[in-house]
């Protein structure tokens, strides 16, 4: 994530912003220059005062609190570049849905900025009817004592479940699951691995070398979940997978490892944006020092990725802990999971 600053009073912003807190001016994100921009109104639209300047609406979910994306004024489109993707929303005229809905969209859009910075493919149901990217956001009837809604990925559709906004119920799931980490942009990340996969993976022929380093894909998925489910991962599994979950079938150790790359990507750029570097004054030489010398959503590949992150991962763990929370980033890398995130970059940056 980049950082942002108001093009009237230069107060440094969050991508959620929108209204600076220091000059009071109105703020919509643009998706097409990846910028959020101070504006000024201009009758019923919005003139932007970053270049190129243009004039804009808000996108139709602004009204809710849920979204503070732009749209061309030119644009037929209601909805911004990330909202076009919702094939169904909660019930929002109920207080605890909306309140759910709004954190689901934080997480989604912030899904959708690393995306579109990755010059990614993807069309909306509207394009692609059958293929397009699409999000369903169901409330989950857990609490009406049914079976939970999974969350999940079905042919371009994901699934969201209300209840994972929850944060009690999320952590719940989290401890009953033995994960050591569980997000709504995690689950946003995930899932829409389980979409490239069948984009960049099964449609531009690369299922061999895929095999090779992530297993054979056809082997039965739902008895190698429930095999999962039964007996949990093998106990050498941190030496050839990302997760535990990971383990459980081959798609799904593709979807923990592309959520993995989004995850160190986008950390890297704010932490590029933050200038942060470590030089640990205890090391000898310049092991374990780091800087992000390049834009990670342009990296050169995964090497100069992982010797930023392996030091700064581990110098930001070690600032939670002193703030007495759980690691930042609870996961150690080894040398295989390392080669199927080159792997995941080198299908990236082939697009
Ligand atoms: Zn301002
Ligand atoms: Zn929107
Ligand atoms: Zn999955």
């Amino acid at each position: 994530m980049k950082l942002f600053k108001c093009q009237s009073c230069h107060q440094v912003l969050y991508f959620e912003n929108s209204v600076c807190v220091k000059c009071g001016h109105r703020l919509g994100y643009v998706p097409e220059i990846a910028t959020l921009s101070a504006l000024e109104p201009d009758g019923d639209l919005w003139r932007a005062l970053t270049a190129p300047g243009g004039a804009y609406r808000f996108c139709a979910n602004a009204a809710q609190k849920a979204c503070n994306w732009l749209v061309e004024a030119s644009s037929p489109d209601s909805f911004c570049l990330s909202c076009r993707h919702n094939r169904t929303i909660p019930d929002v005229t109920l207080p605890a849905n909306l309140e759910a809905w709004q954190k689901i969209e934080i997480a989604k859009h912030r899904l959708f900025y690393s995306l579109l910075r990755l010059r990614l493919p993807m069309p909306t149901r509207v394009e692609d009817p059958a293929e397009g990217l699409a999000f369903d956001r169901i409330l989950d009837p857990a609490q009406l004592d049914a079976a939970p809604v999974m969350t999940g990925h079905d042919n371009g559709l994901i699934t969201i479940s209300l209840a994972e906004a929850d944060d009690a119920a999320r952590e719940q799931r989290r401890v009953a699951m033995h994960e050591p980490y569980r997000t709504l942009l995690g689950h946003f990340r995930h899932e829409t691995g389980h979409y490239f996969w069948d984009r960049l993976v099964r449609d531009r022929d690369q299922l061999d070398a895929c095999r090779a380093l992530f297993g054979d894909d056809r082997q039965d998925y739902a008895q190698a979940l429930q095999t999962y489910y039964n007996n949990g991962a093998p106990a050498d599994w941190q030496s050839r997978f990302v997760s535990a979950y990971a383990t459980s079938h081959p798609w799904e150790d593709f979807a923990e490892t592309w959520a993995h790359y989004l995850h160190i990507v986008d950390t890297l750029e704010i932490a590029r944006a933050f200038g942060l570097s470590t030089h640990p004054t205890l090391t000898r030489g310049d092991e374990l020092a780091a800087g992000v010398e390049f834009d990670p959503y342009r990296a050169p590949g995964m090497g100069p990725l992982i010797d930023a992150w392996l030091p700064l991962s581990l110098a930001l763990n070690s600032l939670n802990r002193a703030m007495g929370l759980p690691d930042l980033y609870p996961f150690v890398l080894s040398p295989p999971a390392i080669d199927k995130l080159g792997f995941v970059h080198e299908l990236v940056h082939a697009v």
